[in-house]
């Protein structure tokens, strides 16, 4: 009986471990036959369904739960709060650099010469300075409708490997940023990125909301429609979550087969690039399995290994989908139904955090920088390597929670310190499974900053229960 119920209550976990072990044995096992591209996309169609559903959910799940989680606080509280959200994501983000960098100057990746890569060729450059206006361009979006379908920085690119990369083309709104290998690539040949093109202007949506809750909230009773509203919204978004979660497990076998089906042979990595994903796995280990449950344990004395087991299925659509903007609607669930941390708190923090709050990606764009430099025999000084870790977390900032976002923005951190930024593309072979690796990262971090925020505010939090709309209370 016991273990029945085990099974019911857990039933959910279960299954999505299972789709992932599945997954990866169906994968391996498909391997062989070498399937040709279209045939790959046919099979892991329904990964790409799972996808597209949660990217569905997550425009009007980032607005609503933003405007009520604001609104439903008053303005001293919610200020509180985002201080302490504020001092987090600074924190463990600049915690996350310093450990990318310390590894990588630790391990030496880039030892060796440059001719294990192809020389690619150069054809236009984005400078560290428009990177940076098209972050703080992002923030304010001139047309809403326009912010909800695409944001200003965009990638899309086709790769072909055989040992080596030999061809790779990125457009960043529609001007070609690189072009690697001899032949012009054409429009038909090029593959978006998944969701990349599609990617929403995430932190034009959060500054706006944040606004426009703030604003309700301080209306009133006058405000109260629209909250309500809101509310309504958000309550409903969550019951669709639910029910896309028992579709969850089939779209994340499909999603990880697929993917080892048409990964390219490991094998073939030269020795730099296999020692490079070695530095990079080691420092997201180090943040998400050291750095991350000690602090939440300090912080709040309670047993982060708990904390972690609740988020399991989160960690898991990251994993799968390496967006931890499609994976917010599973974060929300884990985190309010497993973890019962206050929806105030979540509503609040974790969109904010699954915009700008990315560890991993910022971890790793510092040690993937530092990396180029080591290829390049080029000997960063300290004020260099500053400069990176300043513009790592920058970029980490600017990234969209989409696949691979972080690889565009990597452009801001290797012109800050004048290196090649076409040598992008010497770390695209490897950045499809590293970019899932520091997803979870991103999503783990997003979560234990909810944990964190909710201990410290405990005392707002208590003292304002009746003020706030009825749904959000209950519980
Ligand atoms: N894919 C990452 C995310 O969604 C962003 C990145 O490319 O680093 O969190």
């Amino acid at each position: 009986n016991d273990v029945k119920t085990f099974f019911i209550r857990n039933s959910f976990v279960i299954f999505t471990v299972a789709a992932v072990i599945i997954g990866i044995i169906l994968g391996f096992s498909l391997r062989p036959y070498h399937f040709s591209y279209r045939e790959i996309k046919f099979f892991s169609f329904p990964g790409e369904l799972l996808m597209r559903m949660l990217q569905m959910l997550v425009l009007p799940l980032l607005v609503s739960s933003l405007i009520t989680g604001i609104a439903a606080l008053d303005s001293r509280a919610s200020g509180k709060m985002g201080m302490r959200a504020v001092v987090y994501y600074t924190t463990t983000t600049v915690i996350a650099v310093f450990i990318g960098i310390i590894m990588v100057l630790i391990i030496h990746p880039g030892k060796g010469s440059k001719d294990e890569f192809t020389k690619p060729q150069q054809i236009e450059q984005v400078s560290a300075a428009d990177a940076f206006l098209d972050l703080i361009r992002n923030m304010f979006p001139p047309n809403l409708v326009e912010a909800c379908t695409k944001q200003v920085l965009r990638i899309r690119f086709k790769t072909q490997y055989v040992k080596r990369i030999i061809q790779v083309k990125i457009t960043v709104n529609d001007s070609i940023l690189m072009l690697n290998g001899s032949d012009e690539i054409t429009e038909e040949e090029m593959i978006p990125v998944p969701g990349a093109v599609s990617g929403i202007n995430a932190l034009g949506l959060v500054v706006f909301s944040m606004c426009f809750g703030l604003i309700i909230g301080s209306m009133g009773e006058q405000g109260k429609p629209l909250k309500d509203f809101f509310d309504c919204l958000n309550e409903a978004i969550m019951r669709l979550v639910a029910i896309i979660m028992w579709y969850a497990p089939i779209g994340i076998l499909f999603l990880i087969a697929g993917k080892i089906v048409e990964m390219e042979d490991i094998s073939a990595m030269g020795g730099q690039l296999g020692m490079y994903t070695v530095t990079v796995i080691c420092g997201l280990l180090i943040h998400a399995v050291l750095v991350l449950p000690t602090l939440y344990f300090i912080i709040t004395r309670k047993n982060p290994l708990v904390f972690m087991a609740g988020l399991l299925q989160a960690l898991i659509t990251a994993l799968g989908t390496s967006s931890s903007s499609a994976t917010l609607p599973v974060t929300f669930k884990c985190l309010e139904e497993n973890n019962k941390v206050d929806k105030r708190v979540t509503r609040f923090v974790l969109p904010v955090g699954a915009t700008i709050n990315m560890d991993g990606t910022a971890l790793y764009e510092a040690l993937a920088a530092i990396f180029i430099a080591q290829v390049n025999d080029y000997d960063l000084n300290f004020g260099q390597i500053l400069t990176i870790s300043i513009t790592a977390t920058a970029a980490s900032i600017g990234a969209a929670g989409i696949p691979q976002a972080g690889l565009v923005t990597m452009v801001i951190v290797l012109t800050s310190v004048g290196l090649p930024t076409d040598d992008v593309s010497l770390i695209i072979a490897v950045d499809w499974f590293l970019d899932r690796l520091r997803t979870t990262t991103n999503v783990l971090g997003d979560s234990i900053g909810a944990g964190i925020v909710e201990h410290l505010s405990r005392h707002e939090l208590k003292s304002k229960d009746l003020e706030v709309g009825s749904s959000v209370v209950e519980e």
